[in-house]
């Protein structure tokens, strides 16, 4: 069994339209996991909000649009890869 065959890999994937927000978004999705006890990482309940963000940046990294996003403001990829240099 292999459970990690889902995850999203540690560092940009071929095609990746932008690897440094990759990289951010990854960070990130590693600190917020599920538990067994449906608690995240974080302690929030799962999913808490910064694992769903890490999720829809990792989206948007790769360049996938995702159709159940329909945020302004999470649209543009331009200014999210200013957040870290
Ligand atoms: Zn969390």
């Amino acid at each position: 069994m292999d459970e990690t065959q889902d995850e999203p890999p540690l560092d940009p994937p071929l095609g990746c339209a932008d690897p440094l927000l990759w990289r951010v978004a990854r960070s990130l999705y590693e600190a917020h996991r599920p538990r067994t006890d449906n608690f995240c990482e974080c302690r929030s309940f799962w999913p808490c909000p910064d694992a769903q963000l890490a999720e829809e940046a990792l989206q948007l990294a790769y360049g996938r649009p995702s159709p159940r996003t329909s945020r302004p403001g999470l649209g543009r990829t331009s200014n999210l890869g200013r957040w870290s240099a």
